[in-house]
């Protein structure tokens, strides 16, 4: 090791594992397993978990029925076998010449878990038996092997591969921090880390690995927890100036007239959170740089009329406006509803879809180049490369998050973006909003339409199943339609087909008997899907039975009924979605979930679901209900999960790093100044990536 210190500090901590304290070439690739390759990566090798020593007792202090903590090691372990099944596991531990015994009733595996010599640490409540301490069925962590010295009583818990255990992982991480946390640079400034009353990284570095009190690990914790916000935060507000202030676009006012002519449109009084979805996009549009804006709203709360308000608006100037859906069927409802709303209005409005023929495609083309056409709506067809624009002023997106640079810059004219408008129905967790949407300002539409109707929800087992056919049966007969949704399981498209195919037979066949019953589901070609669609629209078929791929957002207000077969099987998100399709009329809604959920946190999700209606709520429990880790949506949306924060808990931290990232590049817009050249670096590495942060590297 020697020759290390004529090395720089950075060359220092790219030492590979292999040459650190007491490990080797073998140990060095069973490392490789946890992602340890250089001195680097085992420095911010964060534990897992900590085991707090600090609050252990001694034997002779415990009191009987009194829950508590001590540490001894293991003296003699033994099983008996009381009956057939029955047995008892006893675990005699030793503590500075004390004995306390443990016991464990039919969990024979339980002598397994130790051996003689063992120090583990033991949780649970006293009592006494005879003149012994007894602990029945204690927690229990094995701290390490016996020669091991922690240096703290705040032990860290490091995640293992095999080969390696515990005690070789705290002493190996130990030596590298002794060796190496002085050769780690700051990428704070001081002033800032003296503003946020952080722990310079030197300080914090050592005590997250082994701290010396429970208080110094939270202070450790807190810097590196608002670190990674930050940077995390810092990479959403380039992105949010990289898309916006950075680009321009032509400022589309709304005068007084305008709004008026817009708003006499609509045949309802909107809402007031329509109104100020619409005040702010408004704001946003008067100014000659892009629109960036996202609309959240539950299902049928009425964000299509925030995007019809916002499309005029760009027409009435005289400009383009393009609307993109996910899938056909919703292209075509869309283009649709403004069909009807702009009857009398001299908007031009088209459809662009996969189903055109190369004449009729070749032909909206040339209207479109042309200025001829002032509203298309479509698919994400519309981007693809081939489709111009004669002014193209906005584009609405609807349900989905992220619209790429490279998308965008399809789209852009002579250096001039359009505005840029994105609606989605799926409630999230606020503080995954922070995230997943830091670089889009969001307007959110809590408030359903007035006349709206509940959607009564049922949670049922296999024996209700007549009576709910029964139900279900009664309102067909009264004219109201319905679905019947079943899961799409981990199988191919091919046996999820055949599945359905079987449901359709069997209630075709069974209780639905007696009505017009048809079938959607991902094999169908977009027209196929298009005349199914169109067919239940208009009341030909009563009963639709689908996967659930079955689009969301598709408007029937007289479909009311809804049975879920698998309700296990489907997310809190994705069910409360399908309800939404059934509460659009003006009948109320009837759902019946028939489920057979295996685990606490199954049964939880469906109960909340029967029980609450708010979508946002709904988010709030899900998230809630899941473990940690890899939280719902980062990773499905690319971004790499987070290593420290946990967004359920350290919300304050993220509202913290949030403003202080918005505020640096509000007044350094590239974070070019020399004291951040380190943090933005950081930016960079981790997010310049997924977060298509190109043109500010
Ligand atoms: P979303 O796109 O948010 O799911 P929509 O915009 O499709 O919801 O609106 C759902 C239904 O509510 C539509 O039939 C629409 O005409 C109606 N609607 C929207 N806003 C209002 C309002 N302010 N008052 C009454 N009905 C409304
Ligand atoms: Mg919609």
């Amino acid at each position: 090791m020697s020759q290390s210190f004529d090395k720089s500090p950075a060359e220092q901590l790219l030492t590979p594992v292999q040459f650190l304290k007491g490990v080797g070439p073998q140990r060095a690739e069973m490392l490789a397993r946890l992602g340890l390759y250089k001195a680097r990566d085992v420095l911010f090798f964060f534990p897992r978990d900590y085991q707090d020593l600090s609050e252990t007792r001694e034997i002779s202090e415990l009191e009987e029925g009194v829950p508590a903590s001590i540490v001894g090691t293991v003296e003699e372990i033994d099983l008996r076998n009381t009956a057939p099944g029955r047995s008892i596991v006893g675990v005699l531990f030793r503590q500075a010449g004390q004995y306390l015994r443990a016991v464990w009733f039919n969990q024979p595996f339980m002598r397994d878990k130790f051996k003689q010599g063992d120090r583990v640490l033991l949780s649970g409540t006293v009592k006494k038996s005879g003149m012994r301490w007894e602990m029945a069925h204690p927690r229990v962590e094995i701290i390490a092997d016996e020669d091991e010295e922690p240096a703290g009583r705040v032990l860290p818990v490091y995640p293992l591969t095999e080969g390696i255990n515990q005690g070789l992982m705290r002493r190996i991480v130990h030596g590298v921090v002794e060796q190496f946390a002085e050769a780690i640079d700051e990428v704070l400034p001081d002033e800032f880390l003296a503003a946020h009353g952080l722990l310079p990284i030197r300080v914090a570095l050592p005590q997250i690995h082994a701290p010396t009190d429970v208080a110094s690990l939270e202070r450790a914790r807190e810097r590196f927890i608002y670190q990674e916000l930050l940077v995390l935060q810092l990479a959403l507000a380039l992105r949010r100036q990289q898309l916006t202030r950075g680009r321009k676009s032509v400022a589309l006012p709304a005068t007084t007239k305008i709004d008026s002519r817009i708003r006499r449109i609509f045949p309802f009084e909107l809402t007031d959170d329509q109104n100020s979805a619409i005040e702010d996009v408004v704001a946003d549009m008067a100014r000659d740089f892009p629109m960036n804006r996202l609309v959240q709203g539950e299902v049928g709360s009425g964000k299509t009329a925030v995007a019809v308000y916002a499309m005029l608006l760009a027409v009435a100037h005289g400009y383009q406006t393009a609307l993109m859906a996910p899938t056909e069927v919703l292209a075509r409802q869309h283009a649709g509803t403004f069909a009807k709303l702009l009857e009398d209005a001299k908007v031009r409005v088209a459809l662009l879809t996969g189903s055109l023929t190369a004449a009729q495609r070749r032909k909206l083309l040339e209207d479109l180049a042309a200025g001829e056409i002032d509203l298309v709506v479509g698919t994400q067809a519309i981007v693809q490369s081939g489709v111009d624009f004669a002014k193209l002023g906005l584009v609405v997106i609807d349900e989905q998050h992220r619209f790429g640079v490279e998308q965008r810059a399809k789209l852009r004219q002579a250096g001039v973006d359009p505005h840029y408008l994105v609606m989605t129905a799926t409630p999230i967790p606020r503080t995954i909003g922070m995230t997943l949407f830091g670089d889009l300002d969001v307007s959110t539409i809590r408030q359903m339409p007035p006349g709206r109707q509940p959607v009564h929800s049922y949670l049922a087992n296999h024996e209700q199943r007549d009576q709910w056919w029964e139900f279900f049966c009664k309102k067909l007969r009264e004219g109201r339609q319905g679905y019947v949704v079943t899961p799409l399981v981990d199988e191919s498209e091919t046996v999820a087909t055949a599945n359905l195919q079987d449901a359709y037979e069997e209630l075709a066949n069974g209780p639905l008997e007696e009505f017009r019953l048809d079938l959607v589901h991902g094999r169908l070609s977009g027209e196929e899907k298009a005349t199914v669609m169109d067919a239940f629209r208009h009341g030909e078929t009563q009963v639709l039975v689908a996967t659930s791929v079955v689009e969301v957002g598709v408007d029937v207000p007289n479909a009311t009924l809804m049975t879920i077969e698998g309700g296990e099987r489907f997310g809190l998100a994705q069910l409360h979605q399908l309800r939404g399709r059934i509460s659009r009329g003006k009948h109320p809604g009837y759902v019946t979930v028939f489920a057979d959920p295996q685990t606490e946190s199954s049964k939880a999700r469906l109960q909340a679901f029967v029980e609450h209606t708010d979508g946002f709520h709904l988010a709030e429990v899900d998230f809630s209900l899941r473990g940690p880790g890899d939280l719902l949506g980062t990773r499905q949306h690319g971004l790499p999960p987070l290593r420290v924060a946990d967004l359920r808990t350290d919300t304050d931290q993220l509202e913290k790093a949030r403003a202080d990232a918005r505020q640096l590049i509000a007044d350094d817009p590239l974070l070019n100044n020399p004291l951040y050249t380190k943090l933005r670096r950081q930016v960079l590495i981790r997010y310049g990536k997924v977060l298509e942060l190109g043109d500010v590297g």
